[in-house]
């Protein structure tokens, strides 16, 4: 089964589930009020309560009738307590109307969008960018309902989420098999602080817990300190704010494993390059050797490394004259390059630097004294390439740095004779966003969607902030109709996530334009037709992928 299906049967289960709990609740709520009615104002509290978690609960699972009519009970009730005095009887029918109001909602099917949602289509399965257990969560938490809803938002990140219900079932589960990070709840049926003291516990008894991460509706200074003392790594008020959870758990989950330095080797000894390639791959890194010069060039594009080990006596061309073949392209002006040589000529080191390498080692050389070398240079570059290539906000790529990697995918697309997709997406309504809820939550929505595409796309493909509100992702070896199937099931699943407004959640849609090689064959025409595609697909009613057809390209 495919992970796009198995979604959307989890959430067809989840809501067929509230649909059947309803009734209940809705006695509930009748019990309650009948008895306020009676004289007993006791009750009104609870009556509050019990609407405040319909209009929760309602939004959640699609019921949005049900939630409209609760939010509006639950603000009158509000009201009421606030002012602490009886019930006139204005109040009284007017409550007794709201009441019968959310009777009545229940009534009606969930929303069509829930149930457009649910239709996620099979799509074919994407490489996962890590490997299982690294993305494997423990979830602990007894509210049945929110357990599988927390689960289903987080799996949306590429997690694997696996549920307890209670803290012995996790206790044994974590002792046999340490999860990348630990969620949990704090207060349980059998006992008000059972997650914090489950997990201390199992520290004092020597447990070396992952990440952990409490969600409470308790919000007292005491209970927080409690969590720290328990080490804690955050601290999660309910409801959860589902985008800043993903967030942190990105965080804490990922400073584990960084990606591995990658190291360009170009020597024509192909012994010495198999020395330095084993010294620094047991460091760690990734490594690639070359031993024509000549071949370099094209070596960059499919590898990019971060660091290029440079011999400076080759047949063919010298190190140097490679250096300064590389240094007059902008793409690679910035990537290190470290000279190595038998050469003890002061004079040529440093002309050899003044051609724009970065360091010198002369052979023979001291593993400890590459692996120092080649990891101080990479790790200063990366930092730098951070400032120089990537969107503060989102992460991505910025502009500048997805069109060089659009050029560079389709020659690389054109050699290997192999398609390519570029696709340019944008938030429909976005504006409305920022209007409704402010710019600091129009901003993580912008992060959510570069988390999700982060998270659903292949690490090869390449995914940039283009605008504002505009993303690009580069499809390498992928056709139009397949990335179309991809983009459109990320779509759905953008459509699914609950974003978190101050007071109220959401949820935003993209238009997407997806044009591709070989029938666009410049990057130029490429993005051009995509762009006109992403019109159409605003000009169509947004919320929606567009292929570009190969003849716009003929007319134009
Ligand atoms: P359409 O469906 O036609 O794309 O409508 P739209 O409202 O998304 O399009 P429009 O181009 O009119 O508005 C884009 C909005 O995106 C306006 C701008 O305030 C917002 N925006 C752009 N960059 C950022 C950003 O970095 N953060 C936030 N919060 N908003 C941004
Ligand atoms: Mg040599
Ligand atoms: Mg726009
Ligand atoms: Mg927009």
């Amino acid at each position: 089964m495919t992970a796009g299906s198995d979604i959307a049967q989890r959430l067809q289960l989840l809501q067929d589930e509230f649909a059947h709990q309803l009734p209940g609740k809705i006695e509930h709520l009748d019990t309650a009020w009948s008895e306020i009615k009676c004289g007993n104002l006791s009750l009104l509290p609870i009556l509050h309560r019990q609407a405040h978690s319909l209009t929760g609960a309602g939004a959640t699972f699609g019921f949005i009738e049900l939630s409209r009519a609760s939010r509006a009970l639950e603000h009158a009730l509000q009201a009421l307590l606030a002012a602490g005095a009886g019930l006139n009887e204005a109040q009284h029918s007017h409550i007794g109307k709201l009441v019968q109001h959310v009777h009545e909602s229940t009534k009606l099917a969930p929303s069509a969008g829930m149930i457009n949602m649910l239709n996620t289509e099979d799509t074919p399965a994407r490489a996962s960018p890590q490997h299982e257990d690294a993305r494997l969560i423990y979830l602990i938490e007894d509210d049945v309902l929110l357990a599988e809803h927390l689960s289903t938002q987080i799996s949306h990140f590429g997690y694997t989420v696996r549920t307890f219900y209670n803290t012995k079932e996790a206790r044994d589960y974590i002792q046999q098999k340490s999860p990348a990070a630990i969620i949990t709840d704090i207060t349980f049926a059998d006992d008000e602080k059972a997650g914090i003291e489950s997990m201390l516990s199992l520290r004092q008894e020597g447990y070396a817990l992952p990440p952990l991460i409490f969600i409470s509706s308790r919000k007292d200074f005491l209970t927080r300190l409690e969590a720290i003392r328990a080490e804690g790594q955050a601290y999660f008020t309910k409801p959860v704010d589902i985008g800043g959870l993903i967030d942190k758990l990105d965080q804490l989950t990922s400073t584990a494993r960084p990606e591995p330095f990658r190291v360009l080797i170009v020597e024509d000894t192909a012994l010495l390059a198999a020395v330095y390639a084993q010294t620094l791959q047991q460091a760690g890194m990734v490594t690639r050797q070359v031993s024509d010069p000549m071949q370099v060039m094209e070596t960059l594009d499919d590898f990019s490394p971060e660091l290029i080990l440079m011999d400076i006596n080759m047949p063919g061309a010298s190190g140097e004259e490679v250096a300064r073949v590389l240094r007059q392209q902008e793409i690679h002006v910035s990537v290190p390059i470290v000279f190595l040589s038998g050469e003890t000529d002061k004079g040529r080191q440093l002309a050899a630097m003044g051609h724009g390498g970065d360091d010198f080692l002369v052979k023979p050389i001291q593993p400890a004294h590459l692996i120092a070398s080649v990891t101080s240079r990479i790790e200063r570059y990366r930092v730098l390439r951070n400032f120089m290539v990537r969107d503060s906000l989102t992460g991505l790529l910025n502009h500048t740095k997805t069109k060089e990697q659009l050029d560079i995918e389709i020659e690389r697309a054109r050699r290997q004779n192999r398609p390519l997709s570029f696709a340019m997406i944008d938030l429909d309504h976005f504006k409305r966003v920022n209007d409704t809820y402010g710019h600091p939550i129009g901003d993580k929505v912008l992060k959510s969607l570069a988390r999700l595409l982060q998270q659903r796309l292949r690490k090869v493909d390449v995914i940039g902030r283009y605008g504002g509100e505009e993303f690009a992702v580069i499809l390498s070896d992928t056709s139009g109709p397949d990335a179309v199937r991809t983009l459109d099931s990320i779509r759905k699943d953008l459509a699914q996530i609950r974003q978190h407004g101050e007071k109220t959640e959401f949820s935003v849609t993209f238009s997407c334009g997806v044009a591709s090689y070989p029938d666009f064959a410049t990057s130029e025409t490429i993005n051009n037709a995509a762009d006109k595609a992403l019109y159409r697909a605003k000009h169509d009613g947004r919320n929606r992928v567009v292929l570009a057809a190969y003849k716009l390209n003929q007319k134009d």
